[in-house]
């Protein structure tokens, strides 16, 4: 007899167990136990209309008004959507007339992110644009109004809607991060709690991504200049600290410079400080990370060595990068894509200085060039 968790869909023997006379699943237990007999429904719910709008301080570029307008149209039509946003093109206001008017339906509505920090963060945003309506927020750890008809939270906990109730519209940013890009679980719940139509948002799509629904692409920043393109310079790994530090002393400015491994911050934070004064090293190990991103969004000469912890989600003015080691295998299309986006994004400083100090010229650094590239030639 074949058993399926009636969740994750998994079939495999090996991750069923029992527990009281009774099957459970463990590929998905780490969002809560699925009994294999359970009836899993997700409802839909008509909320009562109401008159939701939103009001934004600044005006939306031609471009992102075009969008908004076809991301509405797109709901309208019951197709799904994918925006490809460079990085630094203000890609969350685009959403907010579609999520008006899905209210103004009585629809339900949900916004979600992968990180935590982020997701606050949206949620401060959104609430003042969208000021006569409850919203949810929930993160591991905190559920705030679980039940409105407007919900913000991590892609983790949509696992509480899955056996509830459900969402017309679900938008989702940053679905090629980490935790949601290749987890069949999360994916999954993604698809039982959407009940209508979604909106994946996302700066480093790859063809494949593109499945069931519309590619959108918004390749130009709101700025409107071209993405700077990195420059590589080929050395040989053990010249590369030099090379770094050639560069560091001539260019005083502000500086990610980003490494493969938490090791590597230590040792080149040790090695530059023998030269330099204003360095400092982050990495998922520690614990003052943002009292250093504090110290480089003030000094306009400092220098943070970073693991790829800082490659998105982090928008400092003036900043330049570096990456040392990038022919390393952590140092992907995507990530590299997400570094490079760092740099220029703010109307004051809409250019600056990204190199890829590598031992050989990796497929992914040629990728990564050639799609910025093409992003800047693109004429949508
Ligand atoms: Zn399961």
């Amino acid at each position: 007899m074949k058993v399926e968790c009636p969740r994750c869909h998994n079939q495999n023997n090996h991750y069923l167990y029992e527990y009281l006379g009774e099957y459970y699943c463990r590929k998905c237990i780490s969002f809560s136990r699925v009994k294999i007999n359970d009836q899993r429904l997700t409802k839909r719910v008509k909320y009562s209309c109401q008159t939701v709008k939103y009001h934004l301080d600044f005006q939306l570029s031609s471009r992102q008004l075009e969008i908004s307008h076809q991301l509405l149209q797109n709901y309208i039509n019951r197709k799904n959507s994918f925006v490809w946003a460079v990085c630094g093109s203000g890609k969350t206001e685009i959403v907010f007339e579609v999520i008006q008017y899905a209210l103004q339906q009585g629809e339900r509505v949900c916004f979600c992110i992968p990180r935590k920090e982020l997701v606050k963060e949206l949620y401060q945003r959104i609430r003042t644009c969208f000021q006569n309506i409850d919203i949810g927020l929930l993160y591991g750890g905190y559920e705030e109004k679980k039940n409105a008809q407007f919900i913000i939270c991590t892609m983790h906990q949509l696992y509480k809607f899955e056996n509830d109730i459900g969402f017309d519209l679900v938008i989702s940013d940053e679905v090629d991060a980490f935790p949601f890009y290749k987890n069949e679980v999360l994916e999954e719940i993604f698809s039982r709690c959407c009940l209508g139509t979604f909106i994946k948002l996302s700066a480093t799509f790859v063809p494949k991504d593109i499945q069931n629904g519309e590619l959108i692409i918004m390749n130009r920043r709101y700025h409107g200049v071209d993405l700077p393109v990195p420059q590589k310079i080929l050395c040989p790994q053990w010249l590369q600290r030099w090379l770094l530090l050639i560069i560091l002393l001539k260019k005083r400015k502000r500086w990610i410079v980003y490494v493969p491994t938490i090791q590597l911050v230590e040792d080149i934070v040790h090695f530059l400080k023998l030269f330099k004064r204003n360095v400092e090293g982050v990495s998922s190990k520690s614990f003052d990370s943002q009292t250093y991103i504090h110290h480089l969004k003030k000094s306009s000469h400092f220098i943070l060595v970073s693991t790829t912890l800082l490659e998105r989600g982090i928008t400092i003015e003036d900043v330049h990068v570096i990456v040392l080691y990038s022919e390393h295998q952590v140092f992907d299309e995507r990530t590299l894509i997400q570094i490079a986006g760092r740099v220029g994004r703010k109307p004051n400083y809409t250019t600056g200085d990204i190199y890829f100090i590598t031992a050989h010229f990796s497929k992914e650094i040629q990728k990564c060039i050639h799609t910025i590239k093409k992003l800047n030639q693109m004429n949508v």
